[in-house]
């Protein structure tokens, strides 16, 4: 169907899989989309990736770094002020409780982090 200039989209946790059929992945994080990325950026140890949620969820596979971090995603019915991944995140600073951060382009893709390097 892509193939044929139908746009596909496919909804799963196996981030491999999705890599090998995918121009772009959207990652999601307790229901909200953090980063929107193209697939080359994974590669090179995915130092191209822009927002902490997506490396850590990258360096958490077994075939990468197998590296997991503290915490869990908020709870459905959890109200968060200000960053979504606030409080598992190793680069917040004070802006990041102050208000859910906006969607900005870097490097041909998007992404919701107020501290991007
Ligand atoms: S906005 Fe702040 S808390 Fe949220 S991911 Fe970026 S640096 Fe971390």
């Amino acid at each position: 169907m892509a193939n044929k200039g139908c746009a596909v989209i496919v909804i799963t946790h196996d981030i491999e899989a999705a890599l090998k059929i995918s121009d772009k992945i959207a990652v999601f994080y307790a229901g909200t989309v953090l980063e929107v990325a193209n697939v080359e950026d994974f590669k090179n140890d995915g130092k191209n990736l822009r927002h902490p949620y997506t490396r850590a969820l990258w360096n958490a596979l077994p075939q990468n770094k197998f590296q997991a971090i503290r915490g869990h995603q908020p709870m459905q019915d959890e109200v968060v002020d200000g960053c979504i991944f606030y409080d598992r995140c190793s680069k917040k600073n004070e802006l990041c409780s102050r208000g859910i951060p906006q969607f900005q382009k870097v490097n041909e893709g998007v992404v919701r982090c107020n501290n991007v390097s």
